[in-house]
């Protein structure tokens, strides 16, 4: 027997719908790369999502076609955003740091045949064009005076929707149909296509706007640092119309001045970013004794966050910082470390224990570990294993059929992280499946060490990766960046991890790097690392 209850379609298009009737006087603050702030509102981005809708529909755009975005963080962005997903054209958002043969692969492979584009991109495109015969057609998220110069036809985002009516019927399909295209970096191989539905996106926003999740609400003003074309911005784009938050914008400029005046000058209450920014703002912070006087949390993702982040945004500045784990395709949200009722009662530094930690699951998606014949293993928090995960917000396949069946038997998906589980459900990524040192057959967390390290006073940023050996498979080597101007030398270091870490967990090599390569996301860009450190050999000889 079927309940009596409406079957209203889950489609994004209602959550911007939603925030132009209910919030749309809230504000939406967009930065340019000159530094130029802009003004909008959700009612204004609404009725411009409209005029996109109708530009889309005008060029011949229809449902279930795909159309690129390569731009940061904009109000132009957010409107190109809903235009599409409101009439069921898929938006793809493309990585503007990502190099020119990925994104002429992805864009090939996705099939794009429009892409809406940031000005500064204006050179990359030139390159992109001749190699992507399916693009029709290149718009730039500028107005009229900031169109750049090409030698290819393209038009300015403002004139493109300018005498387009802010009328336009959305929705009217399956809550399943596709609404977002985005590709994962790729680990191995080529970058992979995860397909987001109207549905997903819609449960994904509901379930991060939990008090025990990203919990925002319509007194936040949250700055949107995590990209627009990384997973969603973390659901944000969603979850912050959909509460009514006053939305920060900040385009291009991620350092820490930059963002520090931001929060400032917005009053900013909350924001998301990968740990890398959240460091160069503290230390902007830090060498100018700024303070903050809005700023309350912060979630943290994307990678493990070091514990000197939490300590240092709690002790000194009174701002709590709530870990948070994903990946592309789970939309992303997945985990969050938040205490519960058990963990909250514990003395303030025991916290700190599970504040590391990934943190525990969402309602509404499942997660076990395995090992490496797919048998389940124990929540001891001791046991590391595969982790595989299971819900309507998680990927059951890939664009175009790529990488062919990724889900267990059970339906579960695999992460490609290995984690514990422990007695109070805190999962606890310890590394990704490609990034475990494996000495003597035993796994050593590289992300344990990097974080410990990290702790040290003089260390900007470490990365662990291991390198072969003749006895034990693999033996770690640390690198480290140093803060400007600070002094340290391996057996500081050793020294530091000693007692610290497991002994034999010790990497054998410690070196000094001008700068850890990060990727396109910000991350510790392991392949580069191990790219360039071909031909080292470990420090001492070793014999069988
Ligand atoms: P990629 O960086 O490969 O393009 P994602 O952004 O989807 O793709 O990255 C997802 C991965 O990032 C996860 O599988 C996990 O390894 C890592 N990750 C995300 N959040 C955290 C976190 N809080 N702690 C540790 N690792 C994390």
């Amino acid at each position: 027997m079927d309940g009596l209850m409406q079957n209203v379609p889950l489609t994004v298009d209602r959550i911007i719908d939603h925030a132009a009737a209910w919030h749309g006087a809230r504000e939406v603050v967009s930065r340019d790369a000159a530094g130029h702030v802009s003004r909008s509102t959700y009612a204004a981005i609404h009725a411009d999502a409209r005029r996109v809708s109708n530009a889309l529909a005008a060029a011949g755009i229809a449902p279930g076609d795909r159309i690129a975005t390569m731009g940061w963080n904009s109000s132009r962005h957010l409107a190109a955003w809903y235009g599409a997903a409101g009439m069921g054209v898929v938006l793809h958002t493309l990585n503007p740091r990502l190099f020119l043969e990925q994104i002429t692969y992805i864009v090939n492979h996705a099939g794009d045949r429009l892409l809406i584009a940031d000005p500064s991109t204006a050179d990359l495109v030139a390159q992109l064009l001749p190699q992507v015969p399916s693009i029709e057609r290149v718009i730039f998220f500028c107005d009229r005076a900031t169109l750049p110069h090409t030698d290819y036809p393209a038009i300015a985002f403002d004139d493109w929707i300018a005498d387009k009516p802010a009328e336009f019927a959305w929705g009217g399909f399956d809550e399943n149909a596709a609404c977002g295209l985005c590709y994962t970096s790729g680990t191995t191989g080529n970058p992979k296509g995860v397909l987001y539905s109207h549905r997903s996106n819609y449960l994904h926003a509901l379930m991060t706007l939990q008090r025990d999740a990203l919990a925002l609400s319509a007194r936040d003003t949250v700055l949107l640092v995590v990209p627009m074309y990384h997973a969603n911005a973390w659901g944000v784009v969603y979850s912050a119309p959909a509460v009514g938050a006053k939305l920060v914008l900040p385009g291009q400029r991620m350092d820490g001045e930059s963002i520090y005046n931001l929060i400032e000058q917005e009053g900013v209450t909350y924001s998301a970013a990968v740990p890398t920014v959240w460091q160069m703002l503290l230390q902007y912070v830090q060498e100018n004794g700024k303070r903050f006087s809005t700023l309350q949390r912060v979630t943290i993702g994307g990678s493990a966050c070091p514990e000197s982040i939490i300590r240092t945004f709690r002790d000194d500045y009174g701002v709590d910082v709530i870990q948070g784990w994903g990946m592309t395709e789970t939309s992303p949200l997945g985990t969050v470390s938040v205490p519960n009722a058990s963990v909250a009662a514990k003395p303030a530094d025991e916290q700190m224990a599970y504040k590391l930690k990934q943190g525990r699951l969402l309602c509404g998606l499942e997660m076990k570990l395995v090992d490496d014949a797919g048998a389940r293993l124990p929540h001891d928090g001791r046991t590391p294993g595969r982790l595989m995960v299971k819900g309507p917000t998680i990927a059951s396949g890939y664009f175009g059929g790529d990488g062919g069946d990724v889900l267990d038997a059970e339906g579960f998906f695999d992460t490609g992280d290995v984690a514990t589980i422990d007695g109070e459900g805190y999962m606890h990524i310890t590394d990704r499946a490609k990034d475990v040192v494996k000495s003597g057959g035993e796994w050593i967390s590289s992300i344990e060490i990097e974080n410990i390290a990290m702790g040290h006073p003089s260390v900007a940023n470490a990365a662990v990766v291991g390198i072969a050996h003749p006895k034990w498979d693999e033996r770690p080597i640390l690198l480290c960046q140093l803060l400007p101007g600070a002094r340290a030398d391996g057996d500081d270091l050793r020294a530091w991890l000693d007692g610290r870490i497991a002994r034999w967990w010790m990497p054998d090599d410690v070196l000094f790097v001008d700068e850890i390569p990060l990727g396109p996301t910000g991350k510790i860009d392991k392949k580069a690392i191990r790219a360039g450190l071909t031909g080292y050999t470990l420090p001492f000889e070793v014999t069988r």
